[in-house]
């Protein structure tokens, strides 16, 4: 058994990071536990363009290594473990790995969610040369060139009215006759000309070796197969959250994201949750960051109520 830290963060992403720099900062003794490597999803992209401060495109694993050594300057200390379970009743929270068992006055859940895949082969070699997952970050990047997106609800649906400000053509290929996404959204995409909505079919394959070249559709009812000659495929069939560890002892929504208050306080005292985990309208990297920090100072302010100053 370890000493007690005073805060422990799961997960090594920009919600973990900004979280360890606040804490350290605030002089708790702070320890990240991460299980791949710096920066989650966000360092699965080449290109970020949308956080502030970078003029020019940053790319996320360097983005992600800063952050990791602006926490460690400031004293958090960063270890590569798995967790495996988090014991969330108690005055103190017990963290196990398989390597170590820790404890903690307070911990702030940081395990993020992934895209859910569409499974087909390329997908995974042809993610960032193409295939992408996240409009907002990468739809710039396809200015003037035809892309598809593929899903039906409000993700889906946002997704194609963004593209359609700069892609002539945005195709909406959804399994379904009909979309789960909201009436206004729905509304917009019906009167948006640059978007054409395909129905009842599904993405079969995906073309091309190191970048997409196009997509096999199939439409479900006929059989029928048609190629269409797409630069950019847009997945957008849901999150993922990684939640696994914490079910049945935090409050989940009905998608299974964690339950906060703007405090980022989850319903059990000293568990607090961060960035793309928690029940949420916007997974972006700046949000991440805002929620890391809300959640550390909230995590101070309760270790002081709760075990003093
Ligand atoms: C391809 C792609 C491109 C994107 N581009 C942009 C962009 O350009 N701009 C932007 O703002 N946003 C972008 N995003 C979204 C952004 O990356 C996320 O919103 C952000 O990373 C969420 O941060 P997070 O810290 O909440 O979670 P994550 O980034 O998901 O990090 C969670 C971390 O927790 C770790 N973890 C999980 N379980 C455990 C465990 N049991 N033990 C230890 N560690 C664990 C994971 O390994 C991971 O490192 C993109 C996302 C994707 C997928």
């Amino acid at each position: 058994m370890n000493k007690t830290h005073d805060v422990i963060i799961i997960g090594g992403g920009p919600a973990g990071y900004t979280a360890a720099l606040y804490s350290a900062r605030a002089g708790l003794g702070t320890l990240v536990l991460e299980k791949l490597a710096p920066g989650g999803q966000m360092a699965t992209t080449l290109s970020m363009e949308n956080y502030p401060g970078f003029e020019e495109p940053i790319s996320g694993p360097d983005l992600a290594l800063r952050m990791e050594n602006q926490a460690r300057k400031f004293g958090a200390v960063v270890e590569y473990d798995t967790v495996t379970e988090v014991v969330t009743d108690g005055r103190l929270k017990t963290v196990r790995t398989p390597n170590n068992t820790y404890t903690c006055k307070a911990v702030i859940l940081c395990m993020g969610a992934s895209p859910k895949k569409l499974g087909l082969a390329g997908e995974e070699q042809l993610r960032g040369s193409g295939v992408s997952y996240c409009a907002v970050c990468d739809g710039a990047l396809f200015r003037g060139r035809e892309v598809a997106v593929v899903g039906g609800g409000d993700t889906a649906a946002e997704n194609a009215i963004y593209l359609s400000r700069f892609c002539p053509k945005v195709r909406l290929i959804h399994r379904r006759d009909r979309l789960r996404a909201t009436k206004v959204l729905q509304k917009e995409l019906f009167s948006n000309k640059n978007i054409e909505i395909i129905w009842n079919s599904v993405v079969e394959e995906l073309h091309g070796q190191f970048a997409l070249e196009g997509i096999t559709v199939r439409d479900l009812e006929t059989g029928s197969r048609q190629k269409l000659d797409v630069d950019g495929l847009f997945i957008s069939v849901g999150l993922t959250p990684g939640t696994s560890l914490v079910e049945g002892k935090v409050a989940l929504d009905t998608e299974g994201y964690i339950i906060t208050d703007e405090r980022m306080r989850t319903n059990v005292p000293g568990v607090f949750a961060a960035g793309d985990i928690r029940s949420k309208v916007l997974r972006q990297v700046i949000t991440a960051a805002s929620d890391g920090a809300v959640a550390a100072y909230s995590a101070e302010q309760y270790i002081n109520d709760t075990f003093g100053s």
